[in-house]
Formats: structure tokens, sequence, C-alpha cells
């Protein structure tokens, strides 16, 4: 079923994860163990991310330097295969625009039909520390808002090069919003009119990026619909769980932490696992009251804090 299905059809709020591939080398049961301790919870669906190739540097034995192109994530058609066709839980895959001629995600798109895969999250990625030389012959997307252009075809059975008896491949769309605006864009405006050129172009919703205080959550939602943006704005959350997140999360994602909670990490480093815990279930509690849609948990592989608070709403599941 289609996320946007899933959310018709909810008596009440959705919880949803999002992991991501284990590390180049590891075994899928990295995976299965965690899919396996969240089907307590009824998963509606599971994003798995994606991941584009990128560039390390090791120094030769004669002091030359080695460069290597890898992806270090890879596997995320896989792994919603896995857990769709195993596990029976609808998957999200992510698609990139970086790192990914719009061929490639054509074939992409074909694999997860035939996986029986219909829900994809299309994000355009970060900046990379190699770029992919691209043949001329290939052609890339820019934008996610070119990724979702080119879904929306595929939707009506139009292919990059015209397919003899080619059919429609049906899938949901989601894309990504930042209640903190995108860090690139001058302001929340500019960020909003490209929403909405993504929900014209065919997205069925918006996932947010995570945010720690929700009025960040409430006042977007607020702008976005005065911007004539309609489709659900599904709120994401990350449970705070080590001291180096106190840098490190608004360092990779560009989101603010309040200052009680910094405080209160300060005064008791020691305790931040339930610090974070509480955190997250008092967000959780105000997201609910005011209407959101669920809560969609950036679970990066660590389940332990995610079960302690999703356990306390375990009556909404
Ligand atoms: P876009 O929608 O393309 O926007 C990027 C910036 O460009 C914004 O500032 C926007 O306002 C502006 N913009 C958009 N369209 C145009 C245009 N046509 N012309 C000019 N400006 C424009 N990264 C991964 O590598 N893998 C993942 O699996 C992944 N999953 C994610 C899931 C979620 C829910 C979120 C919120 C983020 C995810 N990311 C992932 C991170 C994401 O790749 C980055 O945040 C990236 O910088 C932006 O992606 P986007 O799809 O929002 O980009």
């Amino acid at each position: 079923m289609k996320v946007i299905e899933h959310l018709e059809m909810a008596k009440g709020p959705l919880f949803s994860y999002e992991i991501v591939p284990p590390p180049r080398g590891r075994s899928v049961d990295d995976i299965t163990s965690i899919v396996k301790g969240l089907m307590d919870f009824n998963p509606p669906w599971i994003d798995v991310t994606s991941h584009s190739a990128g560039a390390t540097y090791n120094e030769r034995a004669d002091g030359s330097i080695e460069r290597k192109i890898s992806k270090k994530r890879p596997g995320t058609l896989g792994i919603c295969g896995i857990i769709q066709n195993r596990f029976k839980i609808d998957t999200v895959a992510h698609l990139l625009c970086n790192g990914f001629t719009k061929e490639e995600t054509e074939d992409a798109i074909i694999e997860l039909n035939y996986l029986g895969i219909h829900n994809i999250l299309a994000i355009r990625g970060d900046g990379l520390n190699y770029n992919k030389k691209v043949s001329a012959e290939r052609t890339i997307n820019n934008y996610a808002i070119d990724l979702v252009q080119q879904l929306s075809a595929l939707r009506q059975g139009e292919f990059l090069d015209e397919s003899p008896n080619s059919s429609s491949i049906d899938f949901g769309v989601g894309v990504a919003g930042y209640p903190e605006k995108h860090f690139e864009s001058p302001n929340l405006g500019y960020d909003l009119h490209w929403l909405k050129q993504k929900v014209n172009a065919g997205a069925d919703y918006v996932t947010t990026q995570m945010f720690f205080d929700n009025k960040h959550y409430l006042s977007y939602v607020e702008a976005a619909r005065a911007a004539g943006i309609t489709v659900p704005i599904i709120p994401g959350i990350k449970i705070l769980k080590s001291y180096g997140q106190l840098q490190s999360i608004p360092r990779h994602f560009h989101v603010d932490l309040p200052d009680q909670l910094v405080s209160q990490v300060l005064e008791s480093p020691e305790h931040i696992e339930e610090l974070g815990v509480k955190h997250a279930i008092s967000q959780v509690e105000g997201l609910l009251a005011s209407g959101a849609p669920g809560v969609h948990f950036y679970i990066m592989n660590d389940i332990s804090s995610v079960i302690k608070v999703v356990e306390r709403f375990s009556t909404h599941l």
C-alpha cells in the first residue's frame, strides 16, 4: 500500500521508521534484527535511505595517495525487498538525484516495481566529495523536483526512451521538507516555493527533517498551508542519545537543539539517554495533540530508545 493510502485509511496517528543500510561488508542480519524489534509496534511503513558513492583517500606504503570510489552503504533496493516480502511491511525506497543518472533511476524503479515496492521518497542528496562523470548519452536530475517529474512521467507510462507496449508504474511519491528551512535556502518562503513545485509535480506527501522543538513543525505546517500546500506533512523526529550529538546533529542536519534540553544534558551528561527519551515522549505527545498525521522516527539503526518512546503510545498503535 502507498503511504498516502495508509494515511487516508488510518484510524489514528501512524508511527513510521527510517533505517539506514548497513556499512559495506556487514550482514543483512543487522537490518532484519531491527525490523524484528519493530514488529510489535505494527509499523505501517519503513523508509530505507539511499547513499551515493564517495571518495576515500589512503596512503600507500610508498607514500603516494590512493583514491577509491565506493558506496559506503549500498543495498537500498535489496533491503526494501527483504522488508517488504519477508516481513510484509511496506517500504519507502529513497532515491537520489546526486550520484545517479536518470537512466539508473528508471532501472531502479523497474526493479522496485518487480519487488512489489510502491513507495519512493524523492530526494536530491547532499554535495559529494566526488562528482561522478556522466557520459554525454546519459542525463541527470539536479533537484528533487526534477526527480519527481521523472517519477510522475513513469506513473503515466512515459519512459526515457519510447518503449513498445510499456505500461505505467503505480507508486506513491514523498518529498522532504525542512521546518527550520533547508540550509541552502535564503529564507523559508523560498524553500516553500520549491516545496510547492515538488507537490505540484506529483508528490503525495512531505516528510520533514528532524526537529527538536515542535514549534518549528507547527509554524512550518501553518506557513505551508498558507502557501497552498495541502498534502500531509509528516513530522520526523530523532531521539537524542549521546553527548556528541549536541554538536553533530546541528552540524549535519542544520537544526537547533532547545536551550532547556541542552542545559539538562550539560548538567547531567550521564543521563543523556533518559533525557533524550523524555524529550521525545513530550515531543510526540505535543505532535499528536496538535493533530499531526503521525510521527516518523529517524532510528539510524538503534531501536532501544525508540522502543522506550513508542511503548508509551502503544494504545495508539
Ligand atoms: P531539493 O528539494 O532539491 O532542495 C534543495 C535546495 O534547493 C533547497 O534549498 C530548495 O529550496 C532549493 N531548490 C529546490 N528546487 C530548486 C530549483 N529547481 N531551483 C533552485 N533551487 C531549488 N540524503 C541522502 O543522501 N539520502 C537519503 O536517503 C536522504 N533521505 C532524506 C529524508 C528526509 C525526510 C530528509 C528531510 C532528508 C533526506 N536526505 C537524504 C538529505 C537530503 O538529501 C538533503 O537535505 C539535501 O540537501 C536536499 O534534498 P531535497 O530533496 O530536500 O532537495
